[in-house]
């Protein structure tokens, strides 16, 4: 690990995702923390452009930083999605400073927002381990939970009513629709005199193929 002169702000320990840099002073809103270096990498040459790492700073569309050389102690700063710094970037002297956006505190972890591609490409199969995320991650599953045991508990209850409820009863509401709806068909077959009661139950309970539609129309047809 980088020897950290005792005169700065910071320290590297150990993170939830591993190595992280902690305050070891309060830090000020808005005090400059730490630049991150490295040799800076031209996307208009072919060797330059196929290097690859964790730890590029993208300044612009030719400049990226490759900071994943020892001595960059930046490159321990994790992402946060809300940090408590930011990356400042001067495009022109190809420059990039971390930068408190709030006060910071002996202990806490400095972060800063790696931006949306390195989100997109990194952190999102993964999922991202900051606070703010792990916070989120737990509020839906104490949610969904909830919603679980919401769910348990309105069975629990509708079995507790349908229970309570005499079974002769219960038995007689179920067996009486299906009765009486058919001596309904029958009844009112028998009224209009037709008798096709039993057609009427043949052409529904056999199995539809795909002339039959035709041959019903057909059958109808010649009856009428
Ligand atoms: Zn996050």
């Amino acid at each position: 690990m980088p020897v950290i002169s005792s005169n700065k702000p910071y320290r590297i320990g150990r993170s939830k995702t591993g190595l992280g840099l902690f305050a070891t002073k309060r830090i000020e809103k808005g005090t400059k923390i730490i630049r991150y270096i490295g040799p800076l990498l031209d996307s208009r040459k072919k060797e330059d452009d196929e290097i690859e790492n964790k730890y590029l700073f993208e300044i612009n569309n030719r400049w990226t930083i490759d900071g994943s050389i020892r001595r960059n102690i930046a490159r321990y700063i994790n992402h946060s999605c809300r940090p408590n710094a930011e990356s400042d970037v001067n495009s022109r002297e190809r420059r990039v400073v971390i930068r408190a956006i709030k006060t910071i505190e002996p202990g806490d972890e400095i972060n800063y927002d790696y931006g949306t591609d390195y989100f997109k490409i990194f952190l999102k199969p993964i999922g991202c381990k900051c606070d703010h995320c792990e916070k989120k991650r737990k509020k839906a599953r104490a949610e969904a939970r909830a919603e679980k045991l919401r769910l348990k508990l309105k069975a629990e209850k509708k079995a507790a009513r349908d229970a309570s409820k005499p079974a002769a009863k219960a038995t007689k509401g179920k067996a009486t629709p299906a009765k009486s709806s058919t001596v309904r068909v029958a009844a009112a077959a028998h009224a209009r005199g037709t008798g096709q009661v039993t057609k009427t139950k043949a052409r529904r309970t056999r199995p539809l193929a795909a002339s039959d539609g035709a041959k019903s129309r057909a059958r109808k047809s010649r009856a009428s």
